[in-house]
């Protein structure tokens, strides 16, 4: 019989934090979905509310709160490049003092907690693929600062709660993933080109799209995200997870032309500063330590994304609430 854990989940009402919250309610543990609703919707978990083992609860994660839990995964961020440059202020204080604040959490209750760190504190890589031991290309003063330094700066707070305060954390860096329940107004690239494919709107490539993406489908990267935090203490990470195969942009464009059988152009955009221009990344240490490595390929989970695009009614998906804490 496996235990029931309480297990707090911080952004857990976002694409990947819903799902998440699903396998964990799924499994029969006590979840408790933390969110704002900043880029999400409430929509996103109103199937799980009449579990008896799931709640939600409104709250932004900048402000402390007294919870008693056994685990904690910290997702809670905007993490698309158009929602955490809404208000940048806004997106570092999410990073820095909401690690600060569940690392606060998890040392009183003795909690382990989880940290969803990204590729982005690999910056503009000049490492080709990316492993974990590469110390990054930042721009600290640019407009995904606000971001890449807010995740480097909270990696540096669960390493020294774990020096210092002995606390149990394990860091994953997620490199792109992709799935049902984007945010379809999200502006990142999948969501973008398989919105504009299924309403017939050219598809727009940022730069001449020779920059390079690896895409991983969502079931892969929770099966990897949850095996960290269920794997042996020794190992806190960080680790990358993500998959590995990589796509330029306009390979992406054309396999979505082509899988929802769309007549739409491809137009050139110009390319946001500092946009990183090659990433994949190196997994050899999640294939040996947690034995993982992605299963579906993209072909196989665009398929899934553009079915689930077909049923949703865009109309009701609002852009971020202001917010100017
Ligand atoms: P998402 O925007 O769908 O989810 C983030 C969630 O956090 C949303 O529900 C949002 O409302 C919530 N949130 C934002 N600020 C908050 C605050 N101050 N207090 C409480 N809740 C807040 O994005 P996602 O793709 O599901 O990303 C989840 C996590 O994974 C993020 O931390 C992100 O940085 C990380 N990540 C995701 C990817 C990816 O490709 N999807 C890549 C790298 C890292
Ligand atoms: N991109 C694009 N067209 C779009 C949206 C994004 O060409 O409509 C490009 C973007 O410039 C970047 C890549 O796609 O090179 C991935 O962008 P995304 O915002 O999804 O994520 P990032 O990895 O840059 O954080």
């Amino acid at each position: 019989m496996p235990t029931i854990k309480r297990i707090l989940v911080t952004g857990g009402a976002g694409f990947l934090g819903s799902h998440l919250c699903e396998r964990l309610v799924e499994d029969g543990h006590d979840v408790i979905c933390l969110d704002n609703f900043f880029t999400s919707q409430k929509t996103n978990v109103t199937h799980l509310l009449s579990r008896p083992n799931f709640e939600l609860v409104r709250h932004d994660v900048t402000q402390a709160i007294w919870l008693e839990v056994d685990e904690i995964y910290n997702l809670a961020c905007p993490a698309a490049p158009g929602h955490y440059q809404y208000n940048p202020i806004k997106t570092i204080k999410t990073s820095v003092m909401g690690a600060i604040n569940v690392l606060g959490m998890a040392k009183r209750c003795r909690a382990k907690v989880l940290q969803a760190s990204t590729s982005e504190v690999y910056g503009d890589p000049e490492v080709h693929p990316q492993p974990e031991s590469y110390r990054g290309s930042v721009n600290p003063l640019g407009p995904r600062a606000c971001y890449d330094e807010g995740k480097r700066a909270a990696e540096t707070l669960f390493m020294d709660y774990h020096r210092m305060n002995r606390v149990n954390i394990r860091i994953v860096r997620i490199f792109n993933t992709y799935g049902p329940r984007m945010h379809p107004f999200d502006g990142r690239v999948v969501s973008n080109f398989i919105r504009q494919a299924l309403a017939g709107q050219d598809i727009t490539i940022f730069g001449d799209g020779q920059q390079t993406r690896s895409f991983c489908y969502r079931d892969d990267l929770i099966e990897g995200m949850m095996r960290m935090m269920n794997g042996p203490d020794d190992f806190i990470g960080p680790v990358n997870l993500g998959n590995p195969h990589e796509f330029t942009i306009r390979q992406l464009a054309e396999l979505v032309i082509e899988l929802t059988g769309s007549k739409v152009k491809l137009v050139r955009r110009p390319l946001p500063p500092d946009d990183p221009t090659r990433r994949q990344p190196d997994i050899t240490l999640a294939r040996q330590r947690l034995n993982w490595q992605p299963t579906i390929e993209l072909r196989a989970g665009l398929e899934a994304t553009i079915d689930w695009f077909r049923k949703i009614d865009v109309s009701q998906y609002r852009p971020p609430t202001p917010n100017y804490d």
